[in-house]
């Protein structure tokens, strides 16, 4: 965070021990990093409750007043300490399960203290698990707002609780405040209203009031972001400006003959833009960064194709790469199906083509005859070698990692145009922070005759309503799905899992009535393929599958999705299955069917997805339930933490930076001005070995 990095183990009250702790417990190692330690929380010194006037809803309560006993109860292997705790107007319980022995040491009786904490009430007693304790405002103190840190139980025996950990960084603050680095000139800070770097951190550890704290906050805030945008946008400037990207200056007779000839429908107002936005990407000469948004069954296959054939009117090979096996097939179908009238040559690659089939397109796609390869990740393998490849699709890019797309890249000297396929909807906050350097279409309007699709959620026990509902669907003509969570029985989880559903479901759909197709991820490819097609073909009127179906499946008659165990699916997982129902021109429905005890996020997952089936607004709901780190998978959560800042909080700080950053880099985009130039060294410094010059496509 700055240019000197002392050792913490020389600070003011740390020493080698500590420091060691803090190193193991947070990775602190410098004072720098310490001062990132930023209160969790503050206690308001002048706010207080008091016990009688405590309801059933009061929920984090902040008292001041006097432990008066302090007991152990419990039998010897379940122990809990337990303190009565009065303010003069009434008696609580103060209990803790965990540490009694050591938290007992620390309690004292009838000294005034300040408690806080989540108020409990059971059978009308209430009581306070594991409180946070500390010692009232004295007057010497001249911050109302008292810092609370996160610490641990290790750090807390080494005397570096919430208040030890406050000490400590009283005196750090001091010492360090001269040697910060401040990256916002003087002149930029009063533009922007921003303070300075030293007094944020001074305001966020001490805040006078709440508006020195907000002050602060919003400061800090503006950095974490400020930098992680001006990285993408640099490097997408970058990106336009020096890497040569193919020209593709024709529409020629690939495009306009399929479009003309074989398009199957006519494209949506949406789908027509974002077409009209690849083109316009691809004959600029730079390289095409594009990211295409549209949530699931708005289309974004025939787009991608569109883009494919507008590489080949151009002399150039394209391919497409999708994460399972199942939808790379289900692709190399339906556009082979729309191609080879066309007369265009494509071929399918992935981990179960055998070798002699391998060996073919290895040969047509050095010699240049064959125009279109999709695939599953076996694409990227180095033995893979196009002739020219010109256009890469990616499509679900969210399930592939930035290495996986980076090699894409590679195939060639020159690397080709990018398009990335999403259908995950992404809050705009995440969006602009994971994907800053694309350009991002979205295709936000469904295919006509679209009904919505009706959702409802069904306790298990009401099974046989549900068994009745779908006979009637079958009777119509209509094929179902069935999703189960889990392929084989965990004995710690009581999950149905799929081969008990699949057998009860064959006593309550018995052959030869009904015929029940099943896919899991333990099949064999070969097998799958088969009883996909079983499906596909209508011979199989249901489906039980594991969630291998859950992106890119396409089979408009299938209108039922039966979701088992709903509640254990995650938000945009359960989005992703409902979206393979609607296809087609039937009413369509989902059923959730859950177990009737719910958790509160499972309920709240459940209700959204009855309430809304717009995919941006079901994110945001994700995001909010997951945090964005999870939502996005690990691989890119290290992008998206901050030390403060939140994309779910702070969307305005977001919107904000962004714009600031393109502004800067408009007027001024080397930095070299002296009003930049601290930027500029500070940016450099910080984050060119995290970052790298590399691209993240
Ligand atoms: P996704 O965006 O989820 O990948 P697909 O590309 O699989 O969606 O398209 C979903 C279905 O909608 C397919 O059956 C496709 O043929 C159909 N479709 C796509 N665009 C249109 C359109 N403009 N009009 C009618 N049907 C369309
Ligand atoms: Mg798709």
């Amino acid at each position: 965070m700055s240019i000197t990095q002392h050792p913490i183990v020389y600070a003011s009250g740390v020493g080698p021990d500590r420091a060691a702790a803090l190193a193991e417990e947070f990775s602190i190692r410098t004072t720098h990093q310490f001062l990132e330690h930023y209160p969790f929380r503050y206690v308001d010194k002048t706010q207080y409750l008091s016990i009688a006037q405590l309801t059933n809803q009061s929920n984090e309560v902040q008292i001041k007043g006097q432990i008066t006993k302090v007991e152990e109860l419990g039998s010897p292997r379940q122990k809990r300490l337990v303190a009565t705790f009065s303010d003069g107007t009434g008696f609580i319980e103060l209990v803790w399960f965990k540490g009694a022995k050591w938290v007992k040491k620390s309690l004292k009786l009838q000294t005034p203290i300040v408690i806080y904490g989540k108020l409990n009430v059971f059978n009308g007693k209430k009581s306070i698990p594991h409180p946070e304790i500390s010692a009232p405002l004295s007057n010497e103190v001249s911050s109302a707002l008292e810092p609370v840190y996160s610490t641990t139980d290790k750090l807390t025996r080494k005397g570096l609780n919430s208040k030890g950990l406050a000490k400590i960084m009283r005196s750090v603050l001091t010492a360090e405040l001269d040697t910060l680095e401040e990256p916002f000139s003087a002149s930029f800070r009063g533009v922007h209203k921003l303070i300075s770097k030293a007094q944020a951190l001074e305001w966020i550890h001490f805040p006078l009031s709440r508006k020195h704290l907000d002050a602060a906050r919003n400061r800090i805030k503006f950095e974490e972001f400020f930098f992680l945008q001006l990285t993408q946008q640099r490097n997408k400037m970058r990106n336009k400006s020096s890497i040569k990207g193919y020209k593709f200056k024709e529409v020629g007779d690939s495009f306009l003959n399929f479009y003309k000839n074989h398009l199957p429908f006519e494209l949506t107002g949406a789908q027509k833009r974002v077409v009209k936005e690849v083109r316009m990407d691809v004959r600029t000469g730079a390289q095409m960064n594009r990211l295409v948004q549209g949530d699931v069954g708005s289309g974004k296959t025939i787009v991608a194709l569109l883009a494919m054939l507008l590489a080949i009117d151009n002399g150039f090979q394209a391919t497409l790469m999708a994460p399972t096996e199942i939808l790379a097939t289900q692709h190399y179908h339906s556009l082979n199906e729309l191609c080879e009238p066309a007369g265009i040559h494509i071929a399918l690659l992935t981990g179960s083509t055998n070798a002699a089939n391998r060996a073919v397109i290895h040969q047509r796609l050095q010699d240049g005859s064959l125009q279109i390869l999709i695939g599953t990740h076996a694409l990227i393998e180095p033995t893979v070698k196009f002739a020219n490849l010109g256009l890469a699709v990616i499509d679900e890019q969210h399930r592939f990692g930035v290495a996986q797309r980076a090699k894409l890249w590679k195939k060639n000297e020159n690397p080709p145009h990018v398009l990335v396929m999403t259908a995950t909807p992404i809050p705009r906050t995440l969006a602009m922070s994971l994907y800053g350097d694309l350009d991002i279409s979205v295709i936000d309007e469904l295919p006509p005759g679209r009904k919505p699709i009706q959702t409802m959620h069904l306790f298990d026990k009401n099974r046989l309503k549900l068994n009745g509902f779908m006979q009637r669907e079958i009777e119509k003509g209509r094929q179902i799905y069935i999703v189960f969570p889990l392929i084989e029985e965990s004995e710690t989880l009581d999950l149905k899992n799929l081969s008990e559903g699949y057998e009860q479901l064959l006593r309550d759909f018995p052959r030869p009535t009904y015929q029940i197709a099943a896919v899991h991820g333990r099949m064999k490819a070969e097998d799958k393929q088969g009883e996909m097609q079983r499906f596909a073909a209508g011979k199989a009127q249901i489906m039980v599958a594991t969630t291998v179906i859950e992106v890119g499946v396409n089979i408009p008659n299938a209108s039922v999705m039966v979701i088992e165990n709903a509640e254990r699916f995650g938000l945009s997982q359960l989005h992703q299955l409902r979206g393979r129902v609607g296809r087609g021109s039937e009413n369509s429905f989902c059923v959730l069917v859950s177990s009737f005890k719910l958790s509160s996020d499972a309920k709240t997952r459940l209700e959204t997805m009855v309430r809304t089936q717009d995919g941006f607004e079901i994110a945001e709901v994700d995001m909010k339930l997951r945090g964005p780190g999870d939502m996005m998978g690990t691989r890119q959560s290290g992008q998206l933490e901050f030390k403060l800042a939140s994309l779910v909080q702070d969307g305005d700080i977001l919107n904000w930076t962004r714009e600031v950053v393109e502004q800067l880099l408009m007027d001024d985009p080397q930095l070299n001005t002296p009003n930049h130039c601290s930027i500029k060294e500070h940016w450099i410094r910080l984050y060119k070995h995290q970052w790298g010059w590399n691209r993240i496509s």
